[in-house]
């Protein structure tokens, strides 16, 4: 019996547990499982700033190392490639003898491009691509309505998930990775050359950010023992996830989630054990609402492909809004006549990570305050975030800048009066009112 080998590439599923995708793999007799550094994701973009920046290339660069040590954990190995994924997949399909390439399934117009452009190629030398759904709590077939008819208000759209769908069992990680003889693990990039190659260098370590985020699987799980088991903070999570300061104010699950580190359903069905062993209260309930959020901004952006992108999305009624320069690099620097909305850029650049309480009104300052086209912050959103996700961004701004699925389009955030809410005691604007910065961004 000739064996069977299926070429798994890992996109934004960097994890073995709960993965889909690789279980699918899996079913063949061996795996070639490999990772592609796509220059597209470290290009400028029309704005002038390089996708990703160095926050979020280190993040990356650590999910791969992680994953190949729990594959060579698992008696595996790992391909780490840079380049196109079109022009590398299908020869190492060649080469290693693969009939069947998996992958996660993308949703958003640079990824779908992408996976059209691999999956003509490997049918090319003959081979099948078989993209399978992993991103989302609730899987899109699961959905008690088609994707053109997703609710464009979100509460109605959770409370029909939350009567008629259930979130499927999680798949358990694989303990043993059957790979070809001869196949060896390739090296991580150094975080140097990474950034050397689109001219960005690492910001020093600020001590300010909420944590020392690290990229990987195993740092997600340790994030969530924490979270959820040692310091049973999921039970206050309502209470306090409106704060600005400190590690636990929040989850801070979003750079793990976007990169696939965890999966969604590993985080629910830990809260429903958290529920059958501690406690069932609001604050449980709640994280598990806000995940619902994530799902409702990917299928959005499987329903309106492209739109959510354009200028006036979802509304082409609204007022146009323009791309005042100078205004714009004061807001990137934190430079504006607001200090709260100063203090929230500055950590934005220095560590990567923003509470969404921070991105809320940052956000709707620079649209409502300083006129500002919405597409210019989500930019500078894209290469800042630690937890990038196309259509999570392009969801939040667009519904910010009154775009987008806001049933009250015309909400505008009082900065002032929400810096006395959220920041009375001015903690957070004092911890991070020093250092205008100077960047240095391509
Ligand atoms: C303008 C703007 C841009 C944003 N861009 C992104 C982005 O690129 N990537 C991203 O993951 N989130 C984005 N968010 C949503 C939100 O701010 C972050 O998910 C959240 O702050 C992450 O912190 P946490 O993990 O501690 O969240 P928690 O409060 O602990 O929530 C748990 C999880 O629920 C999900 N979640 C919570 N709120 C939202 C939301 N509003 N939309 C979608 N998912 C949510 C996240 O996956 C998060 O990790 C954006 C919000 C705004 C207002």
């Amino acid at each position: 019996m000739s064996t069977s080998r299926t070429l798994h590439w890992f996109r934004n599923d960097l994890r073995l547990d709960d993965n889909p995708a690789l279980a699918e793999a899996l079913r063949s007799n061996e795996v070639v499982p490999v990772v592609v550094l796509d220059d597209r994701f470290w290009s400028e973009d029309r704005w002038g700033h390089v996708k990703t920046g160095p926050f979020r290339t280190r993040f990356v660069l650590e999910s791969i190392a992680d994953l190949k040590a729990a594959i060579e954990d698992a008696g595996g190995s790992l391909l780490v490639r840079q380049g196109r994924p079109e022009e590398i997949l299908p020869s190492l399909m060649e080469q290693w003898g693969c009939t069947t390439l998996t992958a996660q399934a993308e949703h958003t117009p640079e990824e779908l491009d992408i996976e059209a452009a691999v999956a003509r190629t490997v049918q090319e030398v003959g081979g099948t691509a078989r993209w399978i759904e992993g991103h989302t709590l609730f899987h899109p077939d699961d959905l008690p309505m088609d994707l053109d008819a997703i609710p464009d208000i979100f509460t109605q759209f959770r409370k029909k998930v939350e009567k008629h769908s259930e979130v499927r069992e999680c798949i358990a990680a694989p303990t043993a990775l059957s790979c070809p003889d001869g196949l060896t693990s390739d090296d991580v990039p150094s975080l140097n050359d990474m950034l050397a190659q689109t001219g960005q260098t690492m910001p020093p370590a600020d001590s300010r950010g909420v944590l020392p985020f690290k990229g990987g699987a195993s740092e997600a799980r340790a994030r969530l023992k924490h979270y959820f088991w040692d310091s049973k903070k999921l039970a206050v999570y309502k209470k306090t996830r409106n704060g600005l300061v400190g590690a636990d104010y929040s989850s801070k699950f979003s750079p793990w989630l976007a990169h696939g580190c965890i999966s969604p359903r590993r985080i629910a069905s830990e809260v429903y054990r958290f529920e059958d062993n501690v406690e069932a209260n609001d604050s449980t309930y709640w994280l598990v609402f806000e995940l619902i959020w994530r799902d409702y901004f990917r299928f959005i952006a499987m329903k309106f492909g492209s739109r959510i992108f354009h200028r006036k999305a979802l509304k082409p009624e609204s007022a146009n809004r323009g791309t005042q320069r100078p205004a714009f690099e004061a807001w990137k620097e934190g430079r504006t006549k607001d200090a709260f909305v100063n203090a929230n850029m500055r950590e934005l650049a220095r560590t990567g990570f923003m509470s969404n309480r921070g991105r809320q009104n940052v956000a709707s300052y620079l649209v409502h305050d300083l006129g500002i086209d919405w597409r210019l912050g989500a930019s500078w959103f894209e290469h800042c975030l630690l937890d990038y996700d196309p259509a999570s961004n392009a969801g939040n701004w667009i519904y910010v800048a009154g775009v987008g699925n806001d049933p009250r389009p015309n909400r505008k955030f009082n900065t002032q009066r929400q810096a006395e809410m959220y920041d009375g005691d001015g903690k957070y604007q004092t911890l991070w009112s020093t250092d205008a910065l100077e960047l240095d961004v391509r």
